[in-house]
């Protein structure tokens, strides 16, 4: 350890409310998510590790530790429950971990708007919880619900369960407003409102310390799960799409391709192996189904209240489906992709054709720019880096928009492009680069191009 090392710990202990975990297994724990769903990411990631976790309990603390950082130069990456695909939360170049769940509070509701404003460490299943004394509910979620926060889903996640009515996470309306704290000599805690907030949703706390987010919520409804058998992949895509613009609320509606769903836990699969449309809708919308289901002829299974089940159709869809592939077989990675409009099945028949059972078949639908859209997390067999392009390449020429969940950075793994936005505000709340490093591409371009 250096002598400026001695004194950056030292002056970190001398701070009130500050957890300081040192333990070796510990900070290597800390400092993991769940990249290894990408063979790419794991030969670039597994060494990666912290040298130290912090866990501040107020505002106050996390204040200090940024002045500390920011005074000796070491790199600061914010941590949720680390459940992020894209080793989002892994630091690349050392330095501190800071862990948010300490900052778990709801700080506020107001009934007329429906609007929460929520500590960023906050456990969704937590805020869930709490909402529903409001007659409210989170609008989206991931699949990691039960584990994963709040703030951690607004700086790493894009959408989930909800998707289908409400879109994503940085579609306008969801993110209302957020505190954050800067990381600069003298780190402040800044107040933003929608508008503002957009360079900090979904830039893996690259841009500032999220503490608190002001999000829109949902009337709490009871949701109930059904399950559609259908024998053939193109007509279950039919079906989901007429039931998804039909005039009935949904927070789910996923297909699984028949292999898929024999790979899944034993209580989810039936006697009789098939495609399986899942649907989460309320009571109201049970027989509108019951008669779409009639005109196609395929058999529904009314499951039950979603909530009140012992396994949730919620724990097999998103990439839950990937996670229970995986159990099986860690040869299985994904991909993410939005569909082409209107001529889905076109790309996935050429892909089934081309590829076999090496690409198997998971659909969500999801509600872009207000519009009804599929979107696919197809499991993959691994065959290496050539293989995995050249599917990549196949979906992109059929029309397919590859979010591609084997890259490190913002941009890579989102829209393509640099959002001049996000790294502006980097400028702006982290001058000297040191939060997250090497997450924020536009960053590193600034920084080569000395612009
Ligand atoms: C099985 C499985 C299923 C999943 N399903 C979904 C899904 O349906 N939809 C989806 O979007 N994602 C999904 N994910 C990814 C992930 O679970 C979610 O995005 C989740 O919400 C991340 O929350 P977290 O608390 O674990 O965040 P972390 O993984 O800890 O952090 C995520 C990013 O946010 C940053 N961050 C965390 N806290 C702050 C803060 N306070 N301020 C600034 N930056 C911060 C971190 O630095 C990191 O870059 C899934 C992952 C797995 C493993």
């Amino acid at each position: 350890m250096t002598l400026s090392n001695l004194k950056f710990i030292n002056k970190l202990k001398t701070v009130d409310n500050l957890e300081i975990i040192e333990s070796e297994s510990d900070v290597k724990r800390l400092s993991k998510d769940f990249y290894n769903y990408s063979p790419i990411l794991s030969e670039k990631l597994d060494g990666c590790i912290a040298d130290l976790v912090v866990r501040p309990g107020n505002h106050s603390s996390v204040k200090k530790v940024a002045e500390i950082c920011w005074e000796f130069d070491i790199p600061l990456t914010l941590r949720g429950s680390g459940t992020g695909n894209y080793g989002q939360a892994v630091p690349l170049f050392k330095g501190v971990v800071m862990q948010m769940s300490r900052f778990n509070k709801l700080e506020d509701f107001d009934p007329e708007t429906g609007f929460v404003k929520v500590q960023s460490g906050c456990l969704m299943v937590d805020l869930n919880k709490q909402l529903e004394k409001y007659g409210r509910e989170l609008r989206l979620l991931p699949s990691t619900w039960k584990t994963a926060t709040i703030g951690g889903f607004i700086a790493g996640g894009s959408g989930g369960i909800g998707s289908i009515r409400w879109g994503f996470l940085r579609d306008p309306g969801n993110l209302i407003g957020l505190e954050a704290i800067t990381m600069n000599e003298k780190p402040e805690l800044l107040k933003f409102d929608a508008e503002e907030s957009e360079p900090l949703n979904h830039a893996y706390g690259t841009n500032g310390i999220i503490t608190s987010l002001l999000l829109a919520t949902d009337i709490k409804h009871s949701w109930y799960s059904i399950v559609i058998d259908c024998t053939e992949l193109e007509k279950a895509i039919k079906i989901l799409k007429t039931l998804t613009s039909a005039a009935i609320d949904l927070k789910l509606g996923a297909i699984l391709e028949e292999e898929i769903v024999d790979q899944m836990p034993r209580w989810f699969k039936s006697k009789s192996i098939s495609h399986k449309i899942l649907i989460q809708s309320t009571l109201g919308g049970i027989k509108t189904i019951d008669m779409i289901c009639k005109k196609f002829k395929v058999e529904s299974s009314l499951l039950g209240e979603e909530e009140k089940l012992v396994n949730g159709i919620s724990e097999v869809v998103w990439n839950h489906t990937t996670l229970h592939m995986r159990s099986r077989d860690k040869n299985w990675t994904y991909l993410q992709m939005l569909l082409p409009q209107n001529n889905e099945f076109e790309l996935i028949n050429f892909l089934r054709k081309k590829w076999g059972k090496k690409v198997l078949w998971h659909i969500e639908a999801v509600s872009q720019q207000g519009s009804p859209r599929l979107a696919a997390l197809p499991v993959l067999k691994w065959n290496g880096v050539e293989e995995l392009n050249e599917i990549m390449n196949d979906c992109k020429k059929l029309g397919a928009f590859i979010f591609n969940p084997h890259v490190l950075t913002v941009e890579g793994g989102g829209l393509g492009v640099v959002d001049a936005d996000q790294v502006k505000a980097k400028l702006k709340f982290d001058d000297k680069g040191l939060l997250n490093p090497g997450k924020l591409e536009g960053w590193a371009i600034k920084e080569k191009f000395n612009i």
